[in-house]
């Protein structure tokens, strides 16, 4: 698995003013090859014998005018620039594959970075060297001594350099004891799961609230193109930067200790609803309200981007954390009713409001905690999947010893399932 060790550095004064060269030079080039592709391209509309613009064409063309036109390039690692121009290539293939929008051009101090390809640089304990700038600190040693990593991604955030090394690690993570399938429901103020475990999630929107709101009012004192605003301006972005740091920091502690525990997880879809949904001029509060920060009553739609965000980040951390372990995540479709059905005899009920924390079954008369109901409804739901991908992974081995009959049977069960299929025969 292809894994990354982010680690923060610790530049001279000289060594930050040339990485911020390097990157300016990685934009320079970025920009400059996005606008010869277009000019190209539309030449080689009008006129068919003209080649089609590519990464290759364009490094080859920047190569030969670089030292003309942008001197200054020299002066920094070469790969800077070509690096820049094989992101472009890569921009337009997702481009044309539909995966994105037209590449847009990098901006500065919104896309301050550059990359460093395998060979130029050297990694040596708690130092990074790099082609015209030298040995840099780095804040701890890479964390993947026996492979070598094949690039080094240097990004500037907040004010602060880190670089990203890329390397090829193998998976070597213990397996957990618990075969049992555990639901875990992620809300705003808590993420539950079946086995009654819960971890709190940090408010960090009402904890950051007071010293933002002094900085952003400081900010709008503060004259344009002065120095004391751009001095506020970066206290903000450093403020940004430390509440995204400690959702991360929460996530990656929370998806580890559910990876590590169980072998069998079941999260709930709501992202794909949250991400396609088009935008509604009232949305509706029984499923928007998942989303809502802890304690507010605000509008339902608020913040819904940031939280929207992390729990995709949430759900992309468990499944290669599972990867990792060779588990199994199961994801629930998102039109399972996992609140609103009670967990002991099945009973969906009618209406539940999303206030309503607890609510009691109708027909067995059971009191039930909102979102620990929701985690016991999703590991029963994880346990039904897994049943029937067992029973259609058999079916499917009959069927490959030529029995038309059951192949019917097989694509009638079959639910468009979301199980990984390697993994649940495994488990199975
Ligand atoms: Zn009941």
């Amino acid at each position: 698995m292809l894994k990354a060790h982010k680690i923060a550095l610790d530049p001279t004064n000289v060594q930050a003013t040339k990485l911020a060269c390097a990157a300016g030079c990685a934009r320079k080039a970025y920009n400059w090859a996005l606008r010869e592709w277009g000019v190209q391209y539309e030449a080689c509309k009008a006129d068919h014998s003209l080649p089609k613009p590519s990464q290759y064409s364009l490094r080859r063309e920047l190569n030969a005018i670089k030292r003309e036109l942008f001197p200054y390039m020299l002066e920094s690692t070469k790969c800077a620039p070509q690096e820049a121009i094989i992101d472009l290539g890569r921009a337009f293939q997702n481009f044309f594959a539909g995966r994105a929008a037209y590449p847009k051009p990098r901006k500065k101090f919104h896309d301050d970075s550059f990359r460093v390809s395998k060979g130029f640089f050297k990694v040596q304990g708690k130092h990074i060297r790099v082609p015209n700038i030298g040995w840099i600190r780095m804040r701890e040693e890479f964390r993947w001594p026996d492979s070598e990593p094949v690039s080094a991604t240097f990004t500037l955030r907040a004010g602060r350099w880190f670089v990203a090394l890329n390397a090829e690690v193998a998976n070597a993570k213990p397996k957990p004891s618990d075969m049992e399938p555990a639901g875990v429901d992620v809300g705003t103020r808590e993420a539950v799961v079946s086995d009654a475990t819960r971890v709190p999630v940090p408010d960090l929107t009402r904890r950051h609230a007071k010293r933002l709101r002094r900085l952003q009012q400081s900010l709008a004192r503060k004259p344009k193109g002065s120095r004391n605003r751009a001095k506020t301006r970066l206290k903000i972005a450093r403020l940004h930067a430390r509440i995204a740091d400690e959702r991360a920091d929460w996530q990656h502690k929370t998806t580890t200790m559910l990876a590590d525990k169980h072998s069998v997880l079941c999260v709930e879809d709501l992202n794909v609803k949250g991400m396609s949904a088009k935008p509604k001029p009232k949305p509706d509060p029984e499923r928007e309200g998942q989303y809502l920060p802890n304690g507010h009553t605000a509008k339902a739609g608020l913040n819904k981007s940031v939280l929207n965000a992390s729990f995709f980040e949430f759900r992309r951390q468990l499944e290669y954390k599972t990867k990792e372990r060779e588990t199994c995540l199961v994801v629930a479709d998102q039109w399972f009713p996992s609140s609103k059905l009670c967990h002991v005899c099945g009973v969906k009920t009618k209406r539940l409001k999303l206030s309503q924390r607890a609510w009691t079954c109708r027909s067995c008369g059971t009191r039930h905690d909102r979102d620990f109901n929701a985690a016991c409804n999703l590991a029963a739901y994880a346990k039904q999947q897994l049943a029937n991908n067992a029973e259609s992974s058999r079916c499917q081995s009959v069927e490959s010893s030529g029995l038309p009959a059951l192949q019917h049977h097989y694509q009638v069960r079959a639910k468009p399932s979301s199980v990984k299929q390697e993994l649940s025969i495994k488990v199975a």
